[in-house]
């Protein structure tokens, strides 16, 4: 496994590799790697043809970080990031310095046409705009044939495959799904902040996705679950049933596939899940 920190080196790398035909797998993060991650490039070794390249990137980009002290504090591991890595499938990892992708004077972003979109762009300003520059550079900088995304970032999977599609960028995006703990955690490279109080308190979230996908009706679904989340004592941000499809927010007598979302405080980490099922009607 080769580890690179400029776009230079990594794209003469990855120029042979395709003179050579081989396929290039994409697979951003920002370290601190789980489970989780490395399902990604599992998930890629399983789609492109056998001796690809398989990318994994690792920025800690701080354009998409609305609080600076979540960007200060956001574990920095490459060490065992590496080690984690050196069992799968990744060929090459990628870890630039903010300077490289970032040099001074840089002046465009992307947005999306909408503005701030609602959840976690309206909660964390700036986010999103942060994530798709930095996706599209890297999607720019590695020109990957297929790039891994988890189900767990329910509204970036849907901005980047909104991208994608909009852009008409050549890629095609694999969906992974979410890791959890034994428990139903969700795993995030935050939840090493939690103390065991918050911890316990965090499994809050998974219980309320479980127990709002067994209820007939939008309402009844919302009402147990803001119920199990008001009992934990949790901060929440939103609970709320989207379209899939669209990411807008579902009422009265819908049914059909829903997702889930959720966002909450838990202590000092902000956590998010979610879970996609069939909503039935309660009639
Ligand atoms: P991050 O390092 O948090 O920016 O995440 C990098 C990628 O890993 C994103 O595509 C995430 O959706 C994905 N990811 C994060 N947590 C999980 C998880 N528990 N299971 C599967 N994928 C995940």
């Amino acid at each position: 496994m080769k580890l690179i920190h400029t776009i230079t080196e990594l794209r003469e790398y990855l120029a042979t590799a395709r003179k050579a035909g081989k396929s290039i797998g994409l697979a951003p993060t920002m370290g601190a790697l789980h489970a989780g991650h490395l399902s990604l490039v599992d998930a890629l070794a399983a789609k492109i043809p056998e001796n690809s390249e398989i990318v994994v990137s690792i920025f800690v980009n701080p354009l998409q970080f609305n609080d600076p002290k979540d960007f200060e504090r956001y574990p920095n591991t490459l060490q065992s990031d590496l080690d984690a890595l050196a069992g799968t499938a990744a060929t090459v990892v990628f870890a630039p310095s903010p300077e490289e992708i970032y040099p001074e004077g840089e002046l465009t972003v992307l947005i999306t046409s909408t503005g701030p979109v609602a959840f976690e762009g309206l909660h964390r300003p700036g986010h999103f705009a942060g994530m798709l520059t930095v996706v599209a550079k890297l999607f720019n900088i590695v020109q990957p044939d297929y790039v891994a995304f988890g189900q767990k970032d329910a509204q970036q999977l849907f901005l980047v495959r909104s991208m994608v599609r909009d852009l008409n960028i050549p890629l095609e995006i694999v969906v992974v799904p979410t890791m959890r703990e034994a428990d139903g955690l969700a795993m995030s490279s935050r939840n090493r902040f939690l103390d065991p109080e918050n911890r316990a308190d965090a499994l809050a979230l998974s219980a309320a996705l479980q127990v709002a996908a067994k209820e007939d009706g939008v309402d009844a679904a919302l009402a147990v679950a803001t119920g199990i989340l008001d009992k934990a004592g949790v901060a929440l941000d939103y609970f709320a049933l989207v379209d899939p499809d669209t990411f807008q927010e579902v009422s009265g007598d819908y049914h059909g596939k829903v997702l889930a979302i959720v966002a909450a405080n838990v202590g000092p980490v902000r956590l998010i899940d979610n879970l996609l099922f069939e909503l039935t009607t309660d009639d």
